[in-house]
C-alpha cells in the first residue's frame, strides 16, 4: 500500500476543482442563504421622511404651554398619505404610526394622553419636543454601505434590502450538483426488497446535504454496477452541472464500477488517511468537476462534511466555510486507528459541556449518524483517549 493522502491534501484537490459560481441578479424570494457579491449601498434614506412613531396628534411645542389644552384638529394623517399640508399654528393633526409628519409639528402626543377627539382634541399632557418622531435617515443614510460584500443573506438582510427598494440582489448563484449513486444491490425506497437488496439512501442524503448548504442538487437515478450504464448516465446528466458527486464503486474489490469506468479518464483515485472515507476520487469528467465518494453511507456523509461542504461553501462565496468547532472533554474513552484521522459521530452534552461518541466507528451505522449532533475528530497520531481528554468537535447544524 503506497503512502496515503492526508485529509488536507485531498481537501485541497477538491477545493481547487471548484470555481466560484457566477454572480446573478436574484429575486429576494430566492435569496435566503446565498452570499452578496458586491457592497449594497442605500439608494435612499431610511426613514425616507420624518414620520410618527405613535398613534396620536402632531402638535407645535408652542401650543403646549399649559394643560389641559383643547385644539382644533386641522387634518387627519393616516399612513400612506402623500399630500400632507403644513400644520396650522394653534391646531393639532391627528396622525397614525408611520404617517408623514406635517411641517411645523415638533412633537407627537400619544393618543393615550388625550381624549382622542376627531374634531377637537383635549390634550392632558405632552412629552418634550422631538418625542415619538422618527427622523429622516435615522436608520440608514443614502449612499451608506448597508450590507458589505460577503454578507450571507438571512431574513433581516432580505428585510432591509426590500426596505431600500431592491427587488433583486447580486448574489452568487447556487452551485448545481449532480448526485449519482452506483450499486446493483440498490432499490428505490417505496419498492419491495428482494433478498440481497437494500434501499438506496446515499443520493437522497447527499441531495439533502447539498440543499442544506444552498446548492441545487439533481438526483440522477442510481445505476447498476455496469461501466456502460454509468458512463451513459453521466453523459446524459452532466450537462450544465458545476459538480458531479457519485457514491460507491471506488474501493478495492471487484465490480468497482466508478473506478473501472473512470480510471484514466480524468479522475484520480486515492486513499486518504481517514476513517471512515478512505477510498476517494476526484477530477474532471467532460470538464465538469467530479468527486467520487465511497458507498458506505456514513463514509459518504462524512466525506461530504470534510471535503465537499467547505469547498461548495467557498465556491458560493461564504466567508466562513467550516462547521463551528469547539473543544470539549470526552465523557468516555475512545480508540482510534493509528495513522488515520478518525471522524466519530458524537453527542455533545450542552449542560455539562462534555462529548461522547455516539455509536461505533462502523461506516454502515447510519441510524447512529442520524442520532448524532456532532463529529469528534481524533488526530492521526492518537490511538487512545481517556475520559476527560479534550477533543475537537464539529457541530453539525
Ligand atoms: P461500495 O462503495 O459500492 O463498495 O459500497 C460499500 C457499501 O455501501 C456496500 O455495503 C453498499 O451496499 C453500500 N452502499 C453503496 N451505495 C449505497 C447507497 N447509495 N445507499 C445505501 N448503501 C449503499
Ligand atoms: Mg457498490
Amino acid at each position: 500500500m503506497g503512502r496515503m493522502r492526508t485529509v488536507e491534501q485531498h481537501a485541497r484537490v477538491i477545493a481547487d476543482l471548484l470555481r466560484p459560481t457566477p454572480v446573478e441578479p436574484t429575486d429576494l424570494a430566492a435569496a435566503l442563504g446565498l452570499v452578496l457579491a458586491e457592497d449594497l449601498r442605500a439608494p435612499l434614506d431610511l426613514p425616507p421622511f420624518a414620520n410618527s412613531a405613535m398613534d396620536g396628534y402632531a402638535v407645535g411645542a408652542a401650543d403646549l404651554s399649559s394643560f389641559p389644552v383643547t385644539l382644533t384638529v386641522s387634518q387627519d394623517i393616516p399612513a400612506g398619505r402623500t399630500d400632507v399640508a403644513p400644520l396650522t399654528p394653534g391646531t393639532a393633526a391627528r396622525i397614525m404610526t408611520g404617517a408623514p409628519l406635517p411641517p411645523g409639528a415638533d412633537v407627537i402626543v400619544q393618543v393615550e394622553r388625550t381624549d382622542g377627539g376627531a374634531e377637537q382634541v383635549r390634550i392632558d399632557s405632552a412629552p418634550p419636543p422631538g418625542t415619538h418622531i422618527r427622523t429622516v435617515g435615522e436608520d440608514v443614510r443614502r449612499g451608506d454601505v448597508v450590507l458589505p460584500a460577503g454578507t450571507v443573506i438571512g431574513a433581516p438582510q432580505i428585510g432591509v434590502a426590500a426596505a431600500l427598494g431592491y427587488a433583486q440582489l447580486p448574489l452568487r448563484r447556487p452551485l448545481r450538483a449532480l448526485v449519482l449513486s452506483t450499486g446493483t444491490e440498490l432499490v428505490a425506497p417505496g419498492n419491495p426488497l428482494r433478498p440481497g437488496q437494500i434501499y438506496e439512501s446515499n443520493a437522497p442524503m447527499l441531495a439533502g446535504a447539498l440543499a442544506a448548504v444552498g446548492a441545487e442538487p439533481t438526483v440522477e437515478h442510481f445505476v447498476a454496477d455496469d461501466v456502460g450504464a454509468l458512463r451513459a448516465g453521466l453523459d446524459r446528466a452532466c450537462v450544465g452541472q458545476d459538480l458531479i458527486i457519485t457514491s460507491g464503486g471506488v474501493s478495492a474489490g471487484a465490480y468497482e464500477v466508478v473506478k473501472d469506468a473512470l480510471t484514466g479518464r480524468g479522475i484520480e483515485f486515492a486513499k486518504v488517511a481517514m476513517q471512515p472515507g478512505m477510498p476517494q476520487g476526484a477530477g474532471r469528467y467532460r470538464d465538469v468537476p467530479m468527486v467520487t465518494l465511497p458507498g458506505n453511507p456514513v463514509s459518504s456523509y462524512v466525506s461530504f462534511e470534510v471535503f465537499l461542504r467547505p469547498a461548495i461553501r467557498a465556491a458560493m462565496g461564504h466567508p466562513d466555510i467550516t462547521r463551528p468547532t469547539v473543544r470539549a472533554p470526552l465523557s468516555a474513552p475512545l480508540d482510534s486507528p493509528a495513522g488515520k484521522r478518525q471522524f466519530r459521530r458524537g453527542l455533545l452534552d450542552t449542560v455539562d459541556g462534555t462529548v461522547a461518541a455516539w455509536g461505533g466507528p462502523g461506516s454502515h451505522l447510519l441510524a447512529w449518524l442520524a442520532g448524532a449532533d456532532c463529529m469528534i475528530v481524533v488526530p492521526e497520531d492518537v490511538t487512545h483517549l481517556d475520559a476527560g481528554d479534550d477533543v475537537e468537535v464539529w457541530l453539525l447544524g
